[in-house]
This record gives structure tokens, C-alpha cells and sequence, in this order.
């Protein structure tokens, strides 16, 4: 039966009962940003900006980088999508030779993401000024978010470079430090996405890039579903948007927790959005919820799983 229902799901994203879930592209370039509107998405809720840079030795300039985000926003100029683009995220697992600082003892704590921005604010500025020309030219409606974000100052730094050029800040939740002052920071931005790679990475304290740590990397821990369920709720008091553009929103049992813990976006590799979509389709919000109080309840991913589809069952 579920094979059934996804060989015909075709959108929108929304629960059994009707609540509206966005399904949303996580894209690295024009091609992907192409390939992913023979999707049923509402628009891209990731482009990784960084990954057409990694090649680069000089920091393109304001009009070449124009070019390249425009091509990627306009498969996206229709009615009722639109496009996040996050900033530059070099450094640690993503260094890129123009803007990653060298020799650093644990590149993974050290100055990546909106940070590079403390020491080189222009590098910054001038994203922004090529994705404000980029967002006009191609007609969409654009969003930006910030990488690495771990204080309410550097939310609202990010939130005023961003409005001074029209655009419709946000921030990344990837340190726990932001999913516990997600109230303060949504004082200072229009939305969140909480990238769980990261997340889970910060919060277990174990590297993202270590297989032999799989076990603790792995976005069903309690803990992660704990601070994630802070930063939707505080999406729900500020009534702004808190989405996920993390590996976790690819899974279709985990997609469906999330949604009861009040996310209100999933962003994901294009290929999973069926999957994902089809599944959160299947499910009324009610059980959901009750799926994401099962999961918060366990004490490890196991049974955090197990306790998620009990409910299904
Ligand atoms: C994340 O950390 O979950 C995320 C979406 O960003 P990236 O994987 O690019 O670090
Ligand atoms: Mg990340």
C-alpha cells in the first residue's frame, strides 16, 4: 500500500488532515536547481553557496557571483516558491582556499560559516550585494540564512547586512547554544532552519565525518529531537517559519516526528522529497505529534525509532 501511495503522491506537502509541511531542494548549483523542479517542491530550502567556490583560489567577484546565483534562483521565479540561499559555510568539512582560515588546531570549533565575517566583514557584504542582484534579476522571492550562527548578536549583525539590502533574513541552527536562545534570536530574524548535521555533530560532541561514530551522529539521539522541539516552539510563539535542511529531513519516519514537533519546512535532497512527502501524507498532525512525544521520550535513537512507528502501527 505505501509503494502505492508514493507512485502517486505528487504534492502539495501536508499531513493526512491538511496541515502544510513545505517540501523544499537542498541544491549546490544551476544544474541541481534545475534538475530539482521536476520535483513536487515549493522552492529550494538550501543552497549551499560554498559549492561553487570550491575550486576557486580568488574570491569571484560581486557580478560573477550575481551570475551564478541567478542562474540557480530563476527554475524558482514562479508564484508561491521560493528560495533560500544560505551564505558562505567554508571552513572545517568545506574549506575554500579564498576564505578558509589556515592551521587552525580544530577547524570544526574554529572560524567557519558567519564567523569568517568578524575578522572580513566585506567577504560578507559583498555575498549579499551579488545575492540582493541575483534575487531581483531572476524575480524570486529570496531568502538568506547564516551559517554557524551561535549568539543573538551575531543574528541580529546578520539580520540588519541583510534588510539594508531587501532581503528576508535568517539563521542556521547548528549549535546547540542557538536552539536554546531561539526566542531571542527570532526577535532579530524572520525564520530559522536547523541543520541537523551539525546540530548532532555540536550537541554529541562527535565529528560528522567519523564513521566510527555513527552511533552518536545520528539525528534520532534524544537530545537533538530535545533542542530541536525548543527551536520549533519558539517558532510557534514568534509565528515565523523553523524548518529543517539537515540529513534528517530525508527520512520519511523521522520527517514525520519533526512535523509534530512543529517543523514547518523540510528541505532535502531532491530525490527524497517523494519519499518524504508520500509519508508526512500518510500521517494526521495528531499522530505525528504523538510520534515526536514517543521519540523525545526514549533515552537513545533505538528506541526513539522503535517508539516513533509503535504509533504508526
Ligand atoms: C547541516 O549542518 O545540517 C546543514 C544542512 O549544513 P551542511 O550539511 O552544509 O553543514
Ligand atoms: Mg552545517
Amino acid at each position: 500500500a505505501e509503494r502505492a501511495v508514493l507512485a502517486t503522491w505528487s504534492g502539495p506537502g501536508q499531513t493526512a488532515d491538511g496541515r502544510p509541511v513545505k517540501l523544499l531542494a537542498n541544491v549546490a548549483d544551476a544544474a541541481s536547481a534545475s534538475a530539482a523542479t521536476s520535483e513536487p517542491v515549493s522552492g529550494i530550502g538550501l543552497f549551499r553557496t560554498e559549492l561553487c567556490f570550491l575550486d576557486r583560489d580568488t574570491e569571484p567577484d560581486v557580478d560573477e557571483q550575481a551570475a551564478i546565483y541567478t542562474s540557480v534562483l530563476e527554475p524558482f521565479a514562479s508564484e508561491g516558491k521560493h528560495v533560500v540561499v544560505r551564505t558562505l559555510d567554508a571552513g572545517s568539512d568545506k574549506p575554500i582556499a579564498f576564505a578558509t582560515h589556515p592551521d587552525e588546531e580544530n577547524p570544526a570549533l574554529g572560524v567557519r560559516g558567519l564567523r569568517l565575517s568578524f575578522a572580513d566583514p566585506g567577504l560578507l557584504h559583498r555575498q549579499l550585494d551579488a545575492i540582493a542582484i541575483a534575487a531581483e534579476r531572476s524575480g524570486t522571492e529570496c531568502w538568506v540564512m547564516a551559517p554557524m550562527v551561535a549568539t543573538v548578536a551575531e543574528a541580529r549583525g546578520f539580520g540588519e547586512a541583510a534588510r539594508e539590502r531587501g532581503l528576508k533574513p535568517g539563521v542556521m541552527v547548528e549549535v546547540p547554544s542557538a536552539a536554546l536562545l531561539a526566542h531571542k534570536i527570532l526577535e532579530e530574524v524572520d525564520f530559522l532552519s536547523i541543520g541537523t548535521n551539525d546540530l548532532t555533530q555540536y550537541t554529541m560532541a562527535a565529528d560528522r565525518m567519523a564513521t566510527d561514530l555513527a552511533h552518536l551522529t545520528d539525528p534520532w539521539q534524544p537530545a537533538v529531537l530535545q533542542l530541536v522541539a525548543i527551536a520549533a516552539e519558539a517558532g510557534r510563539q514568534a509565528g515565523k517559519p523553523v524548518g529543517v535542511c539537515g540529513e534528517a529531513a530525508a527520512d520519511p519516519l523521522l520527517a514525520c516526528v519533526l512535523v509534530g514537533l512543529g517543523i514547518t519546512s523540510l528541505s532535502m535532497a531532491a530525490a527524497a522529497v517523494r519519499p518524504v512527502g508520500a509519508r508526512v501524507a500518510d500521517v494526521t498532525l495528531g499522530r505525528c505529534e504523538e510520534m515526536a512525544e514517543a521519540a523525545l521520550a526514549a533515552v537513545d535513537p533505538a528506541t526513539a525509532r522503535e517508539a516513533a512507528l509503535a504509533v504508526l502501527r
